[in-house]
């Protein structure tokens, strides 16, 4: 008799852990994230139940990349890609075809508000972005774009995840995409992302907060490509950068002697360097216009598990933190 029972004890432990137990590696929705933010974001929702592999490492700079053919076997072996889209990963619809991914592609900034600018040829005349939030607007000012000239023309804003409430968009549409590739884990998903949502309107709550400390009067900064249009345009603060919205585009002679007289101009307190670019730009303006390097913000990736922004949160904690200290007094 009492055998039996441990027999019985036995077995239905045996059936807990092949129900439960934590999936083999086998088992795990296998995806791939075109950078590493949404690597952080897909990690977040998808918790024991995915595989996460990044394309573009941390502190690496996406609009530059160039994917290798290891990269392609990473690919086609997965089962979601999940990717930024407006216009970010230039690279990446040549890289679906030439890896024969089958799976399915998720564009995480589905459902945002694009903000666009005019860019002139190869380079990008700061003063002159725009920041439309109308999309009445928008179409607009394209018309009267038209009839202005060639030389500039209107681009679309990629660097959506520096507005938290897109944050909230990007986490919603990882969880619908990994509920359809596995839709056994909806609960969890559904749980994981609740739960980061929350914590990234807390996060919204905190930034905001911050950044109403600082005197209006030095909300205003350069950095070196234009990637905190959208955090400037959420958080009320005014971004200066000497490059467009890609790292593409060299920024000219013109287009920095311009920002070091308005930085003279306009008093600006700082300038800011970036994870993913390279700081001699910066360095010849900070010394030019004598207006103090404020520390390095964390734009298009995150830092290593060691370094100050490992995670998406802790990117808005080591960003407002900077931007604080250099612009609070
Ligand atoms: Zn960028």
């Amino acid at each position: 008799m009492k055998i039996r029972v441990l027999t019985q004890i036995g077995l239905a432990l045996l059936l807990l852990i092949g129900v439960s137990g934590s999936a083999s590696a086998a088992d795990k929705v296998k995806t791939v994230a075109s950078f590493s933010i949404l690597d952080d974001m897909v990690r977040q929702v998808g918790g024991d139940r995915v595989e996460v592999v990044s394309l573009v490492k941390p502190d690496a700079d996406a609009h530059v990349f160039s994917p290798t053919p290891a990269d392609a076997k990473t690919l086609a072996g997965a089962d979601v890609f999940f990717v930024n889209g407006l216009g970010f990963e230039g690279w990446m619809e040549r890289l679906e075809k030439s890896s024969g991914f089958k799976g399915k592609t998720v564009v995480v900034s589905k459902g945002v508000k694009p903000l666009t600018m005019e860019e002139e040829e190869g380079h990008h005349h700061g003063e002159e972005a725009e920041h439309d939030h109308d999309h009445a607007k928008d179409e607009h000012a394209h018309d009267e774009h038209a009839e202005a000239g060639h030389d500039e023309h209107e681009v679309t804003d990629p660097h959506a995840w520096q507005d938290l409430a897109n944050g909230e968009i990007y986490v919603a549409n990882i969880r619908d995409g990994l509920i359809a590739a596995d839709p056994e884990g909806k609960a969890v998903y559904e749980a994981n992302a609740a739960k980061y949502l929350e914590a990234i309107a807390k996060e919204e709550t905190a930034v905001k907060a911050a950044i109403a400390t600082l005197p209006p009067e030095r909300r205003k900064i350069i950095t070196s490509h234009d990637a905190f249009g959208y955090f400037g345009s959420a958080y009320g603060l005014e971004i200066i950068a000497p490059e467009g919205v890609s790292t593409e585009s060299e920024a000219s002679a013109q287009d920095v002697a311009k920002i070091i007289r308005q930085i003279k101009q306009e008093k600006i307190p700082a300038v800011f360097l970036e994870n993913v670019t390279d700081h001699r730009l910066l360095d010849q303006i900070a010394r030019e216009s004598g207006a103090k390097i404020g520390g390095t913000l964390y734009s298009d990736a995150l830092s290593g598990p060691d370094g100050p922004a490992p995670t998406y949160l802790d990117m808005f904690r080591h960003n407002v933190g900077a931007l604080t200290a250099a612009l609070s007094s």
